[in-house]
């Protein structure tokens, strides 16, 4: 064992704090991470030494009220409350310690952003999370989720003609080829490893349609550790890339003419040990019908980039329409037939990617479901048909980042539950990243999403 360092004051410390100092000297952690997801979707942090770990564990790191403001190409917008005055500390979860495989010496720690005085700030993205699932608690129910990424595998190269750096996929292999199985094994392995020694089961994985994409699902888990999870999920997918000189993308259309990575979401809603979702019932009906009537202004948070309205077309599996079915990979919302007799019926939202924030994402989707079960909304029948060859028949998902957070800005419910600070400063990101990439071509966008996400 390591010395441990000076000051620290072991003794005196919560049971969490002391087993996670305790750790970190035993895995000879150097830096622990505090991470959170910005508005623009990206995860950010900064990083406490070792030595100052028990410090920091209860104070935070201080961090500018300014990064909430910041767009995903690090172009800062005017916000108010989130100008150069004013402090936010990132406080970590201390149940979310992780020693991060992909990085030895670095650990991970899911954080708030939080007053000097301790209390959640009015923008902590994990916050509105907590809070939604608090409010659903206030009802009877939890929900439980997964996120089920795509990404593309590959590398990024020059471009030769001096633009900005391609993506060059791995492989060219089919959808669900052996050969792409053994193409991206090595990779594969060793991604496996590193999420589930995070604690992140693997449910399934394959090679996708398109170049290079792969899809790794996780098991589901209570909405909070899922979102953490999926933050894990895509720092662990990038990390372990750039650890074998390879680069993977989360971002929803890396190929402009190729399959979209989505990141669909999987919901089951639970009263007590009973899925409400197992039967047919007004409170089913209802969450559907919350996800319906706000698909519009819930996309802007769920996929929520530029380049997540290049993946949302009609024919790619990827959902265009606001429509549920059972099983039917077309609509919005498809209703999952469950796996043998013990799965578990589960709902699967199509238009959601991994360039949105998880914890806005998934909180707005709570909020929708639960005004649908409020207000017993209708979410009209079931269709059992692409949406796509019945023109004019159904709602349109909106066909672009403007389009979608003008749906946002028009729904009370979503608007209401963001808060004035959230919202006011999640539109102008969003907003500022819609006119930056109008005012360049499509091969910028690409580059920019494939680096970021
Ligand atoms: N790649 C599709 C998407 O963008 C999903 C394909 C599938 O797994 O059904 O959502
Ligand atoms: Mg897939």
């Amino acid at each position: 064992m390591r010395d441990r360092p000076s000051g620290t004051k072991i003794n005196q410390l919560d049971p969490n704090a002391r087993r996670i100092l305790e750790r970190a000297e035993l895995e000879g952690i150097e830096l622990i991470r505090f991470l959170y997801a910005d508005h623009a979707g990206v995860i950010r942090g900064k990083a406490a030494s070792r030595s100052r770990l028990a410090e920091r564990l209860s104070t935070g790191i201080g961090h500018t009220v300014a990064m909430m403001a910041m767009n995903m190409l690090d172009q800062l917008q005017e916000v108010e409350h989130m100008g150069p005055v004013g402090e936010v500390r990132i406080l970590p979860d201390p149940t979310t310690y992780v020693p991060l495989p992909h990085a030895p010496g670095a650990a991970a720690m899911l954080s708030d952003l939080c007053l000097p005085d301790g209390t959640p700030w009015e923008a902590c993205p994990r916050t509105f999370l907590k809070e939604a699932v608090a409010e659903l608690a206030t009802e009877g129910y939890s929900l439980v989720a997964a996120f089920e990424p795509e990404f593309t595998l590959g590398r990024r190269l020059p471009d030769p003609a001096g633009g900005p750096d391609r993506l060059v996929p791995l492989d060219d292999s089919l959808c669900y080829a052996n050969t792409g199985f053994d193409t991206a094994h090595d990779y594969t392995i060793k991604l496996i490893h590193a999420l589930e020694q995070q604690g992140l089961r693997i449910e399934h994985y394959h090679p996708e349609l398109g170049p290079g994409q792969q899809e790794l699902s996780i098991r589901h888990a209570p909405a909070l550790r899922a979102a953490d999870n999926h933050v894990l999920y895509r720092e662990t997918v990038r990390g372990v890339a750039l650890r074998t000189q390879m680069w993977a993308t989360l971002a929803p259309k890396p190929l402009a003419d190729q399959a979209g990575n989505g990141t669909h979401l999987h919901l089951s809603l639970w009263s007590d040990t009973r899925n409400v979702f197992a039967e047919e019932s007004e409170v089913r009906d209802g969450f559907i019908g919350g996800l319906i009537a706000h698909l519009p202004a819930l996309t802007a948070l769920t996929c929520g980039s530029v380049n997540s309205f290049r993946r949302l077309a009609p024919r790619m599996w990827s959902s265009a329409y606001a429509v549920y079915g059972p099983d039917n990979r077309e609509a919005a919302v498809r209703v999952c037939s469950p796996l043998g007799e013990t799965g578990e019926p589960n709902l699967e939202l199509k238009p959601s990617d991994s360039s949105a924030n998880p914890y806005l994402a998934l909180g707005a989707v709570i909020h929708a479901g639960l005004d649908g079960i409020r207000r017993k909304l209708d979410p009209g029948p079931a269709v059992d048909v692409d949406p796509d060859t019945r023109p004019g028949q159904y709602t349109r998902l909106p066909s672009s980042l403007d389009e979608a957070l003008d749906a946002l800005e028009a729904d009370e419910v979503l608007m209401e539950a963001l808060g004035p600070l959230r919202r006011s400063a999640y539109l102008a990101v969003k907003r500022s990243e819609a006119a930056a990439f109008a005012a360049k071509d499509v091969a910028y966008e690409l580059f920019h999403h494939m680096r970021v996400f």
